[in-house]
């Protein structure tokens, strides 16, 4: 297991990563992560309750013809009664999950639903046992194996309503003077149903973190660069996207820093690429701490590129913003005995700021912060040069 989770090591800055690599034996995350599992997999499993729900009204029907079949003549219509209230409360329940915004009230509606299914059943089995002791229960351990199985709840919540069952089928049995020997060896087997259903749920469950974690961690891994941990070009473009078209909703400005390293290929040539690469990790700090606010990005764009998407900003601010990393990346105070602009590693900073208006095209506000970057290496490096329209 260590060897296998060996290369965690190497991304435990993920949060993923960190919780694959400490292991949840019992279920359980480190607390964002829990509630984000839970939405995840209630998203997951919507679908699979809506059909349990479909499938049970299904079963709820067919069963209410074995009723007529099985039951002697006296106990049928009470059955038919119960089999009737609890299908119209099933019914009742297709419209609010097939309508349901909010996936976390979901459960709550399959707990319910299993509390009908399971409590009806149990009044059923109890009818037919006040009359004939060889009435069928078993039907009561098909619903136990389908909370367990088929109804995407937590073990926990599986486990809990499941013994519920149990308990309230053994109370209604009792009250309709079943002989205790026979009742004993029918919750034998419910509880064996139990045993099995459990330790399969905590399977399914287990694998189902597992994926959940993976997933995450290989979406972090794709959208991230590995040397610095900022956003990679790939991400940066889906991103900007995405706040472009919000920005143009509303009315937003936004700024994009283009940063570039000076003299870099110096900086390698004498320190080693090594050094190049611990260097650039230290500048991937400096640059992400500028892209702090939650629209914010900062992305390595690749090599000794980075840029820095700022959502919401005018000029000014951006300006203030982009000569703050530059002073901080020379606060770094990193040597560069080959560099001809300063004694310590520098960057070079294009800016560009518009607001996305409907007829403009996105590729304007990159283009333009690439040629104020251009301006910045031409006039001396070491600075940042905003793009600005010619006369
Ligand atoms: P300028 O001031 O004009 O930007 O000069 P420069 O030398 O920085 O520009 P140039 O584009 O010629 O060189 C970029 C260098 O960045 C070349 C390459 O060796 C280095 N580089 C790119 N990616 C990496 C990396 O991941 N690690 C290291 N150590 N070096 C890298
Ligand atoms: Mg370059
Ligand atoms: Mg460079």
């Amino acid at each position: 297991m260590a060897e296998i989770n060996a290369w965690l090591e190497e991304v435990s800055s993920s949060p993923y990563a960190a919780q694959l690599a400490r292991g949840f034996a019992l279920l359980r995350f480190e607390k964002p992560l829990e509630a984000e599992f839970r939405q995840f997999s209630q998203r997951q499993n919507y679908h699979l309750r809506l059909w349990y729900l479909y499938f049970a009204i299904a079963m709820w029907l067919l069963f209410a013809v074995a009723d007529q079949l099985w039951a002697q003549s006296g106990e049928r219509w009470w059955m038919l009664l119960v089999r009737m209230l609890s299908l119209g409360i099933l019914i009742s329940m297709v419209r609010p999950l097939q309508q349901l915004k909010d996936e976390r009230k979901v459960d709550r509606i399959v707990i319910g639903l299993l509390l009908v299914l399971g409590g009806g059943a149990a009044v059923i089995v109890a009818i037919g046992h006040s009359a004939d002791q060889e009435y069928p229960y078993e039907g009561l351990l098909l619903i136990i194996f389908s909370i367990y199985f088929l109804t995407g709840l937590r073990l926990g919540q599986a486990l809990s309503v499941s013994l519920l069952l149990v308990v309230f089928y053994a109370l209604l049995d009792i009250w309709a003077g079943y002989p205790p020997a026979v009742l004993v060896q029918n919750l034998l087997f419910l509880m064996s149903g139990n045993l099995v259903g459990a330790m399969g749920s905590y399977l399914l469950e287990y694998k189902s973190r597992e994926h959940f974690l993976n997933h995450h961690l290989m979406r972090e891994l794709a959208d991230h660069d590995s040397l610095t941990g900022l956003h990679n070009r790939r991400s940066f473009n889906r991103k900007f996207e995405k706040l472009w078209r919000q920005a143009q909703r509303e009315n937003s400005e936004l700024a994009l820093l283009l940063c570039d390293v000076d003299h870099f290929k110096a900086f390698n040539d004498c320190y080693g690429h090594q050094a190049g690469d611990i260097a650039l990790r230290k500048l991937g700090q400096v640059i992400g701490n500028t892209a702090r606010r939650p629209l914010d990005i900062a992305v390595r764009m690749g090599g000794e590129e980075f840029a820095v998407l700022l959502y919401g900003m005018n000029e000014a601010q951006a300006l203030t913003h982009a000569d703050a990393m530059r002073t901080a990346v020379l606060a770094l105070g990193i040597d560069h005995a080959r560099s001809t602009t300063a004694a310590v590693l520098s960057i070079s900073v294009g800016l560009a700021c518009v607001s996305p208006e409907v007829a403009k095209p996105m590729s304007m506000l990159y283009e333009r912060a690439d040629k104020a970057l251009y301006q910045a290496k031409a006039s001396g490096r070491n600075r940042v040069v905003q793009w600005e329209r010619r006369p």
